[in-house]
Order: structure tokens, then C-alpha cells, then sequence
């Protein structure tokens, strides 16, 4: 997996721009390692690059592989800040999840409250304007069910 993952961020850019770059509502699936049942993640992501940017469809699937297997959804959340702070060399990243776990739903709890959101911020996007300008992008509401 690691290999995966260090393949998929050898391929990137040079930036042209250094402005936010965010991509939102990626749907991956993992599993919860307490009850080994599956979780449905909608994943959105940011970061500003200094040097180097990942393609959109690059981000996707490296969210896929980090949540694939039993992992927490906290982990999963501070890994992908990580990578994306530390491995793409960018001024910040941010990372937002919504998780519906199957465990949560298969004992009768509403859909809405089977649904974890996680959140992490790196570098600039701990600045409080700029963490608040990425979720308010990312929580805009939408028709899609997930
Ligand atoms: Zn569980």
C-alpha cells in the first residue's frame, strides 16, 4: 500500500499557481476496525502548493487508498493532512470526511447520527479565515444522497 501511495505522489506538476486547490466529496470506502463492518466516506481535501501539484484525479485516488482497510476515520483524516502537507512540500492542507458507518446504522441510529465528520488542518490552514473559507466550500449543500 505504501508503495501505492508513493507512486501515485512521485507524478505531480510543477504549480503554476498558488492558490487553494480542493477537491471535494470523493467517495471511498474503508472498514471500521472495532466492528469490521464496512464505512462509506465522502472525503474533500485541500491544499496550496508551493512547488509541485497533484492531478484532481491523483487526490481521489490517493484518498481511496489510504481509507482502504480497516482503519479509524481520525487516522485516516491525519494521514491525508500529512501527505498532503508534508509529502507535496504545500503551504497547508486541509482535509474534511464524512463517514457513514455501517456499524452506527445497522443498530437502528438515523442516518444522520451513523455519520462521522472528522477534520484536520495543516500549516496555513491553520489560520482561522482559511480553514472557515474551505469548509464553508466543502459543506455547501448538494442533491446527491451521499
Ligand atoms: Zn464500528
Amino acid at each position: 500500500m505504501k508503495k501505492h501511495v508513493a507512486d501515485l505522489l512521485a507524478k505531480t506538476f510543477p504549480a503554476k499557481y498558488t492558490e487553494m486547490v480542493i477537491s471535494k466529496h470523493n467517495v471511498a470506502f474503508g472498514v471500521c476496525p472495532h466492528h469490521l463492518l464496512p464505512v462509506i466516506y465522502r472525503i474533500s481535501m485541500a491544499y496550496i502548493p508551493t512547488e509541485k501539484v497533484l492531478g484532481l484525479s491523483k487526490l481521489s485516488r490517493l484518498a481511496r487508498l489510504i481509507a482502504r482497510g480497516p482503519r479509524l476515520q481520525e487516522d485516516l483524516t491525519h494521514e491525508l493532512a500529512d501527505i498532503l502537507h508534508e509529502q507535496l512540500l504545500s503551504q497547508g492542507s486541509a482535509v474534511y470526511i464524512e463517514g457513514l458507518h455501517m456499524c452506527m446504522a445497522a443498530r437502528g441510529v438515523g442516518a444522520h447520527e451513523a455519520r462521522l465528520v472528522t477534520s484536520g488542518v495543516r500549516g496555513v490552514f491553520l489560520e482561522l479565515a482559511t480553514r472557515e473559507e474551505f469548509i464553508k466550500l466543502v459543506v455547501a449543500p448538494q442533491t446527491t444522497v451521499l
